[in-house]
């Protein structure tokens, strides 16, 4: 009879798309929902980005690309790079539709069944979820809140093995919020000397979030003697609040980066014609919405982070990047509810606060480290404080 791969039975639905669906579900039967799950910018594409795709309509771009993409892209691509200080040649780099679909083909050009990822948790929930789409384990590192959820030397040295092929680095992270020092990075960058099959995929998409005067660093500048080890992901989805367009980048060896771009071939074909050269105007255009927004969030952290600090049971940590709180629940484990329930996990705690404050949260098991739940501040201040105010009540109705 039909049936699915073997394969596609162990992949779980998102838990993200999971809660978009429950939240749209609710406000269909009339609710009205703050919802702190949003993983894009509210903030509208620049007018210089959308007049470039319009423009490219008009102009006829709307034809299949080489896979490498189109030039202006790729000198784009490789000049924005080099703003970063990361030298790629254009054959050391890909494009696709998404900094996500370059992290799926960097991991199916890569693994076998028995290959190890080593993904430090907190993660983004897609890298062990793809790993395993392509019959490798997760190795998952907890990096507890005692430890600012960071990565140690000591820690990944311990996860290391010699069928580990890759490490993941998410610096600015999503969800805590952590930026790496060059020192810090460079220090896993001492250890991973000592494993030369082991790969490293840096995930660099939230890199123009960072706040309170930290600095970003790039895991490839921290540590250029890996240089033909490092797969270098970035995108202009979150910074150019381009999620719609699908447009993500990567910069690596001439082997991984052909590898990538040929696998593509096979899959989309190439990025998105109209897409390219809307890049091309953000990456090359005017830069000062990202300072502007990067001032926005900052602010918007600092309400919400003021709010948790307000609600009983709750606590955070500052985030020093991205547009995320992963605020601890632990102090509402084991509480009842004014129905008589008790709150056994951050996950009942995220369902309590969606029936009782109408505030949409995701719970910790997304992100592979629990009680805890993110919280986005990719909205408005207005959403935050009411957010704030009703999960502050909901948590100080429970016994
Ligand atoms: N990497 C991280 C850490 C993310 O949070 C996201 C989006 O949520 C992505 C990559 C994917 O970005 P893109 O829209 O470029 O596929």
């Amino acid at each position: 009879s039909v049936k699915l791969s073997e394969r596609l039975t162990r992949l779980r639905p998102s838990p993200s798309m999971a809660a978009i669906d429950e939240i749209a579900r609710l406000r269909r039967e009339g609710h009205e929902i703050l919802s702190l799950t949003v993983g894009e910018p509210d903030f509208p594409t620049p007018p210089h980005v959308i007049e470039a795709a319009v423009k490219a309509l008009h102009d006829g771009e709307t034809r299949y690309t080489s896979a490498a993409g189109i030039p202006a892209l790729k000198r784009a691509i490789c000049d924005t790079f080099r703003k970063g200080g990361l030298t790629y040649s254009e054959g050391e780099i890909a494009l696709g539709a998404g900094a996500k679909q370059l992290i799926f083909s960097a991991f199916a050009a890569t693994l076998d069944a028995g290959d190890e990822v080593v993904v430090p948790a907190p993660y983004w929930v897609s890298y062990p979820d793809i790993v395993d789409l392509f019959d490798a384990r997760p190795v998952i590192v907890r990096c507890p809140a005692a430890a600012g959820f960071r990565l140690t030397p000591a820690a990944l040295e311990a996860a290391l093995t010699d069928r580990t092929r890759w490490l993941v680095i998410n610096s600015p992270n999503n969800p805590t919020g952590v930026v790496y020092s060059a020192e810090e990075l460079s220090a896993f960058g001492a250890v991973l000397a000592r494993y030369p099959k082991c790969l490293v995929m840096s995930d660099e998409i939230y890199e123009h979030f960072v706040y309170d005067g930290h600095q970003f660093t790039s895991f490839a500048v921290a540590n250029p003697e890996l240089e033909d080890r490092v797969l270098t992901i970035n995108g202009v989805s979150k910074a150019y609040a381009m999620t719609g367009f699908r447009l993500g980048y990567a910069g690596g060896p001439a082997w991984l980066a052909a590898a990538i771009r040929n696998l593509i071939t096979q899959d989309t074909s190439c990025a998105n014609s109209i897409s390219q050269h809307a890049a091309v105007a953000a990456l090359t255009g005017d830069q000062s919405s990202l300072a502007i927004n990067r001032a926005q969030y900052e602010g918007r952290r600092d309400r919400l982070i003021s709010g948790i600090g307000a609600v009983p049971g709750m606590r955070c940590l500052a985030p020093e990047g991205a547009f995320y709180v992963y605020a601890s629940v632990a102090g509402l484990i084991g509480a009842r509810t004014p129905a008589g329930e008790t709150l056994q996990t951050d996950s009942d705690v995220a369902s309590y606060f969606l029936r009782e404050a109408k505030v949409a949260t995701i719970a910790g098991p997304a992100y592979g480290l629990s009680p805890y739940l993110r919280l986005s501040f990719a909205t408005t201040v207005e959403v935050i404080d009411r957010a704030c105010a009703a999960i502050a009540a909901a948590a100080a109705d429970l016994d």
